[in-house]
């Protein structure tokens, strides 16, 4: 009897990378392969990529080199924004088989014959343009959280990114599907979702493959508020400019859906925001941010920020520092700015310096630790509910409050994918919060 294949998968990138990892696994099992961990010895390692990622290319390399260390008979294939918007340069790297690009990888298994390793790497990439269908995805990452894809693509066109170049046009789930896989991952056992996708607020647009909205991001989130067996529904990444009041409103009196919003905001300059093109004005940002907080005081906001854009002197970064040292936000993610082919920005000019670009981007991860910090601590003696994780770190057990506050006890197996009433009391050393358990479980 012929032992079963196996493969491993390395997914590089974002949460939506993830979700769609799950989906390309969930087919190699259906074709009969077993999969084991990325450090395994495999028949086969596919490679989620992102084209996100700083020093993508080295990254890359080194985790072929790794699959080949472990096996060097392995087939070795690429998928994902880099394989899209790369190809060639991820077939040339020594061990690559094959190299799937956006509308190929999710029939990888259709192009696996007999896995013996190519002399050379096989590209078969498509134009963007034909990336035009949804292929609908959910992960479930541990045992206590999943994925849930409900869009895909984009059709903003910001100057620095390449992700519509790399996942093309803004598409949507059909509601039904949407509320169907939600339904399956609340049967096995999973207490949170995240939404997923490039531009979640541009939910509904090419529901039914035309380029009209047929639902809208506040109806998708009213229809799963409803679905039962759900725990809690954790919105993820929205653009200011899609996150309506009505949205606000419903989360704020909702049972599942949680007050932890992130919103990409990236600069604090009007003038680097329009040079962006992106969708608003600063303005509009802390409107978005005093609604928020107006109808949930304990709400947690994160904040998208890049430093160094081209043309971002001294003057507007401070304008950015400023604006968010003054605003009511509880954490950022600061990006580092860096060139992009094809991009309108890497054409532009009044490039900021590498080293400047570092000393903005230090600075404002030191806002960010003095935001959470003061977050937290306007936490602590409230009553919160928490989620507690699977994995044993050192001793601890970690978790998330609803308003995503990182608490931390002794290790008890018996409390991983629980939920507890806690009432949060100190910040530990390591910035993250201990509490006390007010009552029994919550279900
Ligand atoms: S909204 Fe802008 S930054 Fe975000 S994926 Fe679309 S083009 Fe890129």
């Amino acid at each position: 009897m012929n032992a079963r294949k196996k493969v491993a998968f390395y997914t590089l990138g974002c949460k939506l990378n993830f979700s769609e990892t799950s989906t390309i696994a969930r087919d190699f099992k259906d074709e009969g392969f077993d999969r084991v961990d990325f450090s395994e010895e495999a028949d086969i390692y596919v490679i989620n990529t992102c084209s996100v990622t700083e020093n993508a290319d080295k990254r890359f390399k080194t985790i072929v080199k790794q699959a080949q260390k472990t096996n060097p008979e392995a087939f070795v294939a690429a998928v994902g924004c880099y394989a899209q918007l790369k190809p060639q340069e991820l077939a040339d790297v020594n061990g690559v088989d094959l190299v799937l690009g956006a509308t190929e990888k999710f029939k990888i298994t259709d192009y696996i014959n007999d896995l013996s390793k190519n002399d050379f790497g096989e590209v078969h990439s498509c134009e963007i343009e034909d990336a035009d269908f949804y292929v609908g995805s959910y992960s479930i990452g541990d045992r206590t959280r999943a994925f849930l894809k409900v869009q895909d693509g984009c059709d903003y066109k910001c100057t620095y990114c390449t992700i519509p170049l790399a996942r093309g046009i803004s598409r949507s789930d059909t509601l039904e599907n949407v509320l169907k896989n939600a339904k399956e991952i609340s049967e096995r056992n999973i207490k949170e979702i995240v939404l997923t996708g490039v531009n979640i607020g541009d939910y509904g647009k090419g529901e039914f493959g035309n380029k009209k909205h047929e639902h809208t991001f506040y109806e998708l989130v009213k229809a799963l508020d409803n679905v039962e067996g759900i725990e809690r529904l954790r919105i993820s990444s929205i653009e200011p400019n899609l996150l309506k009041n009505e949205t606000i409103d419903f989360v704020s009196k909702s049972k599942t859906f949680v007050p932890h919003f992130h919103i990409p905001l990236q600069s604090g300059s009007n003038t680097i925001l329009k040079l962006m093109r992106r969708r608003y004005m600063k303005e509009l940002y802390v409107d978005r941010v005093n609604k928020i907080k107006k109808v949930m005081p304990h709400a947690c906001i994160g904040v998208d920020a890049i430093v160094g854009f081209p043309g971002e002197t001294d003057g507007h970064f401070l304008e950015t520092y400023n604006f968010l040292n003054e605003l009511d936000i509880s954490y950022l993610h600061v990006f580092t700015y860096s060139e992009r082919d094809n991009t309108v920005a890497a054409e532009m000019d009044n490039v900021v310096p590498k080293n400047v670009r570092t000393k903005r981007s230090k600075m404002l991860r030191g806002l960010s630790v003095k935001k959470r910090r003061a977050f937290y601590e306007s936490q602590l003696n409230s009553d919160r509910t928490v989620l507690f994780e699977s994995e044993n770190k050192e001793g601890y057990i970690h978790g998330f409050t609803e308003n995503y506050v990182k608490v931390k006890t002794p290790w008890n197996p018996e409390l991983v994918n629980t939920l507890h009433n806690i009432k949060l009391t100190k910040i530990d050393d390591d910035g993250m919060v201990r509490f006390e358990f007010i009552n029994e479980l919550v279900e």
